[in-house]
């Protein structure tokens, strides 16, 4: 493995960031930090100014919260980190001696805002912690990266938190590990953390995800954790009880980068995240065929026309293996493949043909 950027090789474990979405008030941050397991968690995160998809939404208590977050560094011994979006909130967060911080997903997509913070923090000693865009581009990502690098700034980490998706998905933000894999291999001194709360949108999914993650060798974890999640100001669903971070943090298994068995692991566990991925498209662009056959169904309907074309399908037979030879797959499997498929799409026209309409049925 190659030689990770220092900073994240000073905890000799891997990293752990933990703390709210939002810091809401004092007695929130303290409490949460009070709660947090020290001998697992070294960096304490805290939202202060909040990037909502909506207005009128709660969008950070702002300057006060620094505050509290050093409040937090002093009495409790973490190290702090939030979310900077601009010049001045840079300016905000050094001034308070800020640790760690980081350009969330809505900043990365636009390369004037990554290029005036980037100025802004131009040769700090600071970390300086990246997410990936909003939308699946590695080089808007990467190119995030070299802006930083341009203003010689050293402490660098990327995180990844998904990507947005039109269609919902069983997760807020889809991990698309592809991305963050390629990200690795063209920047492996850029060490990788894993934001599983962002990835999941829910509470139940954090273990799986961040388990997928050390699969991965990533280098550690940023995990929103709230003293009472469901009242939370915002990301109510995805947050956490410090203890059940605790549990998730003691739980998980690490792999081990440095013998062959591991390296067997890690390679067997991308190829077949592959292999997930491919699945789940081919699944998708089968329910998308069955909606537009769905619509056939419907105009044969109206026009009185019977489902099954015999012409047709000969027609969609014919050039299915014949697309099939050219991408090396056997004329056996393409028949019976495209027969299932053809199947199910006569069966589901079957069910509209058959369904009466309202004025049937009276
Ligand atoms: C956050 O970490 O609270 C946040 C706003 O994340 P993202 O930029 O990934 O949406
Ligand atoms: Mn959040």
């Amino acid at each position: 493995m190659n030689e990770k950027n220092n900073w994240i090789k000073e905890f000799n474990q891997p990293l752990a960031i933990a703390g709210p979405c939002s810091a809401e008030s004092e007695k929130q941050m303290m409490e949460i930090a009070e709660r947090i397991d020290k001998t697992l968690v070294q960096v304490f995160r805290a939202g202060i100014w909040k990037p909502r998809t909506k207005p009128n939404c709660f969008e950070g208590v702002g300057a006060i919260g620094l505050n509290w977050l050093k409040k937090v560094k002093d009495e409790f011994g973490f190290k702090i980190a939030t979310e900077v979006a601009n010049a001045n909130h840079v300016k905000l967060a050094l001034d308070y001696d800020v640790d760690y911080l980081w350009i969330g997903a809505r900043s990365t997509v636009n390369p004037f805002t990554v290029q005036e913070i980037a100025e802004a923090l131009r040769d700090t000693e600071k970390v300086v912690l990246v997410k990936n865009p909003v939308n699946p581009d590695l080089d808007l990502w990467i190119g995030a990266i070299e802006r930083l690098q341009g203003q010689n700034i050293q402490k660098l980490g990327a995180i990844h938190r998904g990507f947005s998706t039109y269609k919902k998905t069983k997760y807020r933000n889809n991990p698309q590990w592809q991305i963050a894999l390629d990200f690795m291999d063209k920047m492996p001194d850029v060490p990788m953390i894993c934001d599983p709360s962002h990835i999941c949108g829910n509470r139940e999914g954090i273990f799986e995800v961040s388990q997928q993650a050390y699969n991965f060798e990533y280098d550690g974890l940023m995990i929103e954790t709230h003293s009472h999640p469901d009242e939370a100001w915002s990301d109510a669903k995805q947050q956490i009880p410090p203890e059940r971070l605790t549990e998730i943090l003691r739980k998980i298994e690490l792999r081990k980068s440095d013998d062959e068995d591991a390296l067997y692991h890690m390679n067997l566990a991308r190829l077949r995240n592959e292999i997930d991925e491919n699945d789940q498209s081919i699944l998708e662009s089968i329910a998308q065929r069955m909606s537009i056959s769905n619509k056939i169904g419907e105009l044969k309907k109206e026009h009185n026309v019977a489902v099954f074309q015999p012409e047709r399908w000969k027609q969609i037979r014919e050039n299915s293996v014949k697309q099939g030879e050219k991408l090396g797959l056997s004329e056996e499997f393409i028949d019976k493949l495209i027969r299932a498929i053809h199947q199910e799409s006569i069966q589901h026209q079957n069910l509209i043909m058959n369904k009466k309409n309202h004025l049937q049925s009276e």
